[in-house]
């Protein structure tokens, strides 16, 4: 219901936003902790020096991967963890994408998870936008909408919520493709962290009752539940 509710709202979101594969992973590392602003200036020059290719990026040097990823933040940290990755896929896959990506899915995913930098929501976004792989990317904003709507348990993890919704969806990689990007889209316009819009948000017929509600009536009253999202940093 959510799916058809948001799909109509917003229409298709045209996800991942990107030219290649690599182009992909590159902009699920430097996505951390930033604004898709900041991935976007961070990508172009890294295509102004050619650096969205196999070789030349495991070819660069670190001081010139970080000049070009400086304005995504944490660039020494991310520029390390793009080096990373890109001399896993050297060693195992001879720099090959298309043979990384013939692993079944959850090895694949075993192995993007022990790389330095990757955790639960860079892999599975990697899996599903660059790999085509059916794994739901159950982010910060899936978690604040469902559970805000009673969907899921209150203080659900990344884990438990992805196995909630692979319980509850088909496996389908072009639904899940376009369902996260829809959540993302839905809490950026109107779900925000601290004072959600519920009047103007199409998901609001489905709102539990008032009472019930785990968000605040007015952006001066933070319940507990509010106030640790905010200390754990999720996005607004
Ligand atoms: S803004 Fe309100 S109605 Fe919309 S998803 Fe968030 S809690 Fe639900």
């Amino acid at each position: 219901m959510y799916y058809q509710t948001l799909l109509q709202r917003f229409g298709p979101q045209h996800w991942w936003p990107a030219r290649s594969r690599l182009e992909v992973i590159v902009g699920a590392v430097l996505t951390q902790n930033t604004s898709w602003r900041n991935v976007e200036k961070a990508i172009a020059r890294l295509r102004q020096e050619g650096l969205l290719q196999h070789r030349p990026l495991l070819n660069a040097s670190l001081p010139a991967l970080e000049s070009c990823i400086r304005p995504a933040g944490y660039y020494r940290q991310k520029a390390r963890v793009i080096k990373e990755f890109v001399t896993y896929l050297e060693r195992r896959f001879g720099g090959s994408l298309r043979r990384l990506f013939r692993l079944p899915m959850m090895e694949c995913r075993t192995q993007l998870l022990s790389l330095k930098g990757f955790g639960p929501e860079t892999v599975d976004s990697v899996l599903l936008y660059a790999g085509g792989y059916a794994v739901f990317v159950s982010d910060a904003y899936t978690r604040r909408i469902l559970s805000r709507h009673h969907r899921l348990p209150r203080d659900a993890d990344y884990a438990e919520t992805q196995a909630i919704i692979h319980r509850n969806l088909e496996p389908d990689r072009a639904l899940y493709n376009e369902f996260h990007a829809l959540f993302v889209t839905t809490a950026k316009t109107y779900c925000h962290l601290r004072n959600p819009n519920c009047a103007e948000c199409p998901l609001e017929p489905d709102l539990p009752p008032l009472n019930e509600r785990l968000y605040p009536a007015s952006a001066k009253a933070l319940p507990r539940e509010i106030d640790r999202q905010v200390q754990r940093g999720e996005p607004e």
